[in-house]
């Protein structure tokens, strides 16, 4: 049975009590013994003094003597007279002569030798009856009396009843104390055992404390509880957002315990496993076995321990992928996959570019520098001199065009938003084209002309839209020859998009594999002789990117006639 903290509390007080009652039962009775024994003594004192009063009366009898005196003292008591030697002369308990026994070693005689009085609670050898013995030294003998002890006894307890039944009324009512305190101190526990064994929400019901010690330990903890349980809510609300993220990141994702178990993963990491693996799996711990993750297992089991952070990446079936890995403080860690393919593409196409811009910028910059040196080598005179500043200042215009086309692409790709947009009168574009090229258009008799475009405006950025039609002109200007028709045509449109086309009666570029190319940067159909007539190779990639902007597309075919021609679709309204 499982007794209650109260009822505990109670039997321990009251065990305590108890001891402590018992203890002061037997300190009183010891205390009382002995006092009564004093007085007991003090009263056979005096009677020892009444016999001797009478020995020294009757000096001739002893037996005299003490006949006289038995009847001024008590019935019971026993008297003896006994010599120095401890030789029993007389008892009025005894018949004559019995008493053959020397005496002169009982204790009480003993120490009577010693300090004049002696006394001693023993059973009687001679009648075998327990006897408080008194003894006095008198002038040659011992006088020595004695009285039944057990009477004695009895009288005692019978005094000592008041204090018995004081005592315990005193219990009783210390067991109704100490069951109010127990009740006052086993409150606080009993309310804290409501609350542990509450199942329903504990912490939603109100527990009422005692304004005590235990009351403020007992609200402190129900305190404690709730934090501890708002804060796990708190947790469990933070996990559920972490698995959401998990889920929708764009980034493959696995978390793993210390001792290598796998936690919580997303569908994406499973997937770009199955590329690196070369398998389909479903289970990550697939990295633990497959020889692409070599280092990443030699990062986690190597020495790399004061290392939290290990990035490697990892080629496969044409695909990059970027592995981060990421260890905690308990030694658990994530695994981060991305695949990087893409970036990895722009990365070597931006250094491609790099290379190529160095390479573009090399002509122009050595030549200007040849010019200069010449011009400042040698005495010239003024025609002379004027040529070679004309030729170095002519190369600076090819730097200068090189850098606006570079930077108008390089805005285009990296800030499309500064581009403005509106609709575009399509006839007013081409109006200021062709007025802006007249020049250079009729020194090559060129003609250019439009249809299907009265009044149609395309939705886009004016400066874009110009660029397209500027740079496709200036290509036909350049390489297409003399004696050139340009005819541009909206020869189709649907909901969203103007379709045009763009052809000239030029040489056209015979071979496919170049028409392939010819968007791409810095491409030329032929280095020489496209170098010479001034282009930066970078026109077609300006249309395309441009045409790109404005959710369109471009291709680019030769004529059956002969010439080239370019297709590209551009929006009529903002989509
Ligand atoms: P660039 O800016 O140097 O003119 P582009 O990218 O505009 O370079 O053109 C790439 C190449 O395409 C040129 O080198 C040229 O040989 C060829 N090309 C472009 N337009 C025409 C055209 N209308 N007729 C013939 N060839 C052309």
């Amino acid at each position: 049975m499982k007794i209650s903290y109260k009822q505990k509390l109670s039997l321990y007080f009251l065990v305590i009590f108890a001891l402590f009652t018992v203890g002061i039962i037997v300190f009183e009775q010891s205390r009382e013994t002995k006092f009564r024994t004093e007085a007991l003594e003090e009263k056979l004192d005096a009677y020892t003094g009444i016999i001797q009063a009478s020995l020294e009366k009757h000096t001739d009898s002893t037996q005299q003597a003490i006949d006289s005196v038995s009847g001024l003292l008590p019935e019971n008591l026993r008297m003896t007279i006994i010599d120095r030697q401890g030789k029993v002369i007389c008892d009025n308990a005894v018949v004559k002569g019995l008493l053959s026994e020397n005496h002169a070693e009982r204790p009480e005689i003993a120490q009577a030798k010693i300090t004049g009085s002696g006394s001693n609670i023993r059973t009687s050898t001679t009648n075998n009856q327990k006897y408080l013995y008194y003894a006095k030294r008198s002038n040659n003998c011992f006088i020595r009396v004695a009285l039944p002890y057990d009477i004695q006894v009895q009288n005692f307890l019978k005094s000592d009843n008041t204090f018995l039944y004081y005592i315990l009324v005193l219990f009783v009512i210390t067991l109704f104390l100490i069951n109010y305190v127990a009740d006052r101190f086993g409150k606080s526990i009993k309310k804290l055992k409501e609350f542990a064994l509450e199942e329903n929400e504990p912490e939603k019901i109100m527990y009422e404390f005692p304004d005590d010690e235990l009351g403020e330990v007992g609200r402190k903890i129900i305190d404690n509880y709730k934090q501890i349980k708002e804060r796990k809510k708190e947790v469990t609300l933070e996990r559920e957002k972490l698995l959401q993220h998990v889920h929708s990141s764009g980034e493959g994702l696995c978390f793993f315990s210390s001792d290598r178990k796998v936690g919580l993963y997303n569908g994406l990491f499973i997937q770009y496993l199955n590329t690196i693996t070369d398998e389909s799996v479903s289970d990550p711990a697939i990295i633990f076995t497959d020889a692409s993750f070599e280092s990443v297992l030699d990062f986690l089991s190597g020495t790399g321990l004061n290392e939290n952070y290990y990035e490697t990446q990892i080629k496969k079936q044409g695909k990059h992928f970027n592995i981060r890995v990421n260890t905690f403080e308990d030694r658990s860690f994530e695994i981060i996959i991305n695949d990087i393919t893409r970036q990895e593409k722009t990365r070597l196409l931006k250094q491609e570019m790099t290379s190529n811009i160095a390479h573009e910028l090399r002509t122009p910059v050595t030549s200007i520098r040849g010019y200069l040196e010449i011009a400042l080598g040698q005495p010239l005179d003024m025609e002379k001199a004027h040529d070679f500043l004309t030729k170095a200042h002519e190369q600076t215009i090819v730097l200068s065009e090189l850098i606006q086309d570079m930077s108008l692409i390089t805005k285009i790709e990296e800030a499309p938003a500064s581009f403005k947009q509106e609709p575009v009168h399509i006839e007013e574009l081409l109006d200021s084209l062709k007025n802006d090229l007249e020049e250079p258009l009729s020194e090559k008799n060129m003609h250019v002309k439009w249809k299907n475009t009265k009044d149609i405006t395309v939705y886009g950025n004016r400066n874009l839209l110009y660029s397209i039609f500027r740079n496709l002109t200036d290509n036909v200007i350049r390489y297409a020859g003399t004696d050139i028709a340009i005819t541009i045509n909206k020869y189709n449109e649907d909901k969203d998009f103007y379709y045009f086309s763009y052809a000239d009666t030029g040489i056209g570029i015979p071979d496919e594999y170049h028409l392939n190319r010819l968007f791409e940067r810095f491409y030329r159909v032929n280095e020489g002789r496209t170098r010479d007539t001034g282009g930066s190779g970078l026109g077609l990639s300006i249309v395309k990117n441009a045409v790109l902007f404005h959710k369109g597309t471009i291709v680019a075919k030769n004529r059956t006639g002969g010439g080239l021609e370019f297709l590209f679709k551009l929006p009529k309204t903002n989509i």
